[in-house]
């Protein structure tokens, strides 16, 4: 219709505007309504000129961890409380290149540390499908901006989970590529081996002609894999694991949805098997050792002084004393305890016993996942142990909020692919969604699997 002329990027994203202003589910932490606007013309001249990039009329947003250049970037923390981005991220360049139109900038669990955005300094993000529950997290304000019609589609960030478990709480498509595959430059650093940006759409289509626009080499990011892979040839063998559908707090419509998708895919002739996979056990102990080690690193440049607002700097008595106050002040409670969990994860005497043996946990369960993949195109698994919780309901117990990662911290310490796919509903009407994941570099047979389970129907 853009390319016809039967409709502006003008009017498509003053529609946008219209919905993402009134901020019904803080899912912004800032819009950009007249710059948005302005682009929209820009790009309106370019199609009549003939001459539009690939995402001409786009509209999207970017999670508050993400650069945008001369833009407060806080990443939802009050310690980047006016810190200026100097330059954007590589993906945000990326999509800039291709036309695409910048709505805002979205809430997050404060530096990506949480499961249902509750962690924010601007407050939880409310899921659309019902204001009393969560829009899952990190990445929820990301998803939010799509489920309620502010934006086409969301860039965020998934570490553990964080574009997987919100996309499947909003009933949308989540795409955490394999480590590497995308540029990190501009990002805020929460666990460097695992931090992946990622995807949140209403369509496989959406996502995967964004991937193609913001994935590979980057002279700023020379982590950034310089090869290339994939494999787009039609699923046959699927793996799941035993002990996923018989863990203890797997909701029951979660899972009678994921047997019915097994079922469904054994009539159309696939060979599916459950398999143990025993290191599953020790998923999260791994990852959360292995996040909060590399946090408490990251984010020690948050000193007041190179960054962190210095508010408290000037009443120290001394520079111990300017850090502690800046540090106690600006960082919220969930930060300061993963800080203190890596910093003792870290520590001389627990180094061997804690970050070393993580690191070979994570070593060994990458090696036997390898193995499965080895023999199936895919590992299927639910994304989240139940559907979109209560809002304040998991905030007491730690531990409690780690257990929602159960099924998406695997893709990430293997730094492997994974896609989140809605299947259906629970009896309150609330999005189901299913998990599957890849060998390194193959998102396209993510994306094709996608694409064939939504068009099998119900
Ligand atoms: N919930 C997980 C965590 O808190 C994942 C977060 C993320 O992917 N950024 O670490």
């Amino acid at each position: 219709m853009l390319l016809n002329g039967e409709l502006s990027c003008t009017e498509l994203t003053r529609k946008f505007l219209n919905k993402a202003v009134l901020n019904q589910n803080n899912a912004f932490t800032k819009v950009f309504e007249d710059e948005a606007l302005q682009r929209a013309g820009e790009i309106d001249q370019k199609i009549q000129n003939g001459k539009p990039g690939r995402l001409a009329g786009l509209v999207f947003s970017v999670k508050d961890l993400i650069s945008v250049a001369k833009k407060n970037v806080t990443g939802s923390s009050k310690i980047l409380q006016g810190y200026v981005a100097p330059y954007h991220a590589t993906v945000v360049n990326r999509m800039l290149d291709e036309d695409a139109i910048l709505i805002g900038m979205t809430n997050c669990d404060e530096f990506g540390m949480g499961s249902s955005n509750e962690n924010s300094y601007y407050g939880p993000v409310t899921n659309d499908n019902d204001k009393n529950r969560v829009a899952g997290g990190s990445s929820g304000g990301a998803a939010v901006s799509v489920q309620e019609g502010s934006c086409h589609l969301a860039l965020g960030t998934d570490t553990g989970g964080s574009v997987r478990q919100p996309a499947a709480f909003t009933g949308l498509f989540g795409l955490k590529p394999t480590y590497s595959r995308i540029s990190r430059y501009g990002l805020l650093a929460y666990a460097s081996s695992f931090d992946t940006v990622g995807i949140i759409a209403n369509d496989v289509a959406d996502l995967e002609l964004v991937l193609q626009i913001v994935e590979g080499p980057d002279g700023k990011d020379s982590t950034v894999y310089q090869g290339g892979k994939s494999s787009d040839k039609e699923i046959e063998s699927i793996a799941y694991f035993r002990q996923a559908l018989e863990s203890e707090g797997l909701q029951e419509e979660i899972r009678e949805n994921f047997q019915n998708v097994i079922d469904r895919l054994k009539s159309e002739g696939k060979r599916v098997e459950a398999i143990d996979f025993p290191e599953a056990e020790h998923l999260l102990e791994t990852y959360y050792i292995l996040t909060t080690a590399e946090a408490s690193s990251n984010l020690s440049r948050y000193d007041g002084l190179r960054y962190g607002h210095g508010d408290e700097v000037e009443k120290a008595a001394n520079l111990i004393e300017s850090y502690t106050n800046t540090r106690t002040e600006g960082f919220g409670e969930e930060v300061k305890r993963r800080i203190f969990l890596g910093t003792f994860v870290l520590s001389a005497s627990y180094h061997d016993a804690y970050y070393t043996k993580a690191q070979k946990a994570r070593r060994m369960i990458r090696d036997k996942t390898l193995d499965i993949l080895e023999d199936f195109d895919l590992i299927l698994s639910p994304v989240t142990p139940t559907t979109a919780f209560g809002i304040g309901t998991h905030t007491k117990d730690p531990i409690e909020m780690y257990l929602s990662d159960l099924f998406t911290v695997h893709a990430s310490v293997c730094g492997l692919p994974a896609i989140s796919l809605p299947t259906g509903e629970d009896n309150h009407g609330l999005p189901i969604g299913i998990q599957a994941t890849a060998g390194d570099f193959e998102e396209e047979k993510l994306l094709n699997f996608a694409k064939y389970l939504s068009n099998l129907g119900s």
